[in-house]
């Protein structure tokens, strides 16, 4: 079973009535508990708990991590994500959602600003499947409909993606590449851009649907880490050309 921890820094939810109303259990405890209902392994942690909830042992027992992050990720340590960015090296997957495309994990993994445009207006998104055969779109027809969502919009400061999954079209007329996946170093990245935490997008079944599948497709391929450094020959090599 895939061990997974999802992680929120849960502060609007506790800060604002109106989010606190679309998630009372913080976007935690809703994406923990549709990824639950799928039969996978779940556990939560939080920016404010010690070591923010990623301890060694917790990130030693995780197999996908799921980061949700806005307005704190300056109040993340350098030291944890340091521990995420090895343990991401060492095969952990990660799936990175929404907001958290600004969160230092992600940026240390891209290398670049992460940038982009973005628009709070409420307006209809229309998340295109631009990779049908792709493991994280299956179950989901031509597109995605989401009736309110925060435009995120071109260009977006990442390295091209390895695959691009997803494309969303927005009322407004910009366009993102909203789903999009990474390899760097044993582990596996998708990045998600739907889930603004003023409308209720983890409940639609379509958004659950792709983060299920991106959590069953970043899980750790089964194989040792690579050995790097100095390497002894296979064989005899000949040096008398040499000497
Ligand atoms: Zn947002």
């Amino acid at each position: 079973m895939v061990k997974v921890t999802v992680w929120n820094e849960y502060r609007h939810e506790r800060n604002d009535d109106k989010i606190a109303a679309v998630y009372p259990e913080g976007i935690h405890g809703q994406i923990a508990s549709f990824l639950k209902e799928a039969g996978l392994d779940v556990r939560t942690a939080t920016l404010d708990e010690p070591e923010h909830g990623l301890t060694e042992e917790v990130l030693n027992n995780t197999d996908v991590l799921v980061w949700w992050g806005h307005i704190a990720h300056k109040e993340v340590s350098d030291e944890i994500v340091d521990r995420v960015h090895q343990r991401v090296l060492q095969g952990m997957g990660l799936v990175v959602l929404h907001s958290g495309h600004m969160s230092k994990i992600f940026m240390k993994l891209m290398g670049t600003s992460c940038d982009l445009k973005w628009r709070e207006a409420g307006e209809k998104e229309r998340l295109w499947v631009m990779n049908p055969s792709h493991p994280i779109a299956e179950g989901i027809g031509e597109y995605i409909e989401l009736e309110h969502e925060e435009m995120y919009g071109t260009h977006f400061d990442v390295p091209a993606p390895d695959e691009l999954i997803f494309v969303g079209w927005f009322e407004g007329g910009n366009v993102f590449p909203s789903g999009s996946t990474y390899r760097r170093g044993n582990g596996k990245i998708f990045y998600f851009q739907p889930g603004h935490e003023s409308y209720p997008t983890y409940y639609h079944p379509e958004i659950q649907k792709v983060i299920i599948n991106g959590v069953n497709w970043c899980e750790p391929t089964k194989r040792a880490y690579p050995v790097y450094g100095r390497s002894q020959e296979l064989e005899m090599i000949k040096r008398e050309v040499l000497l």
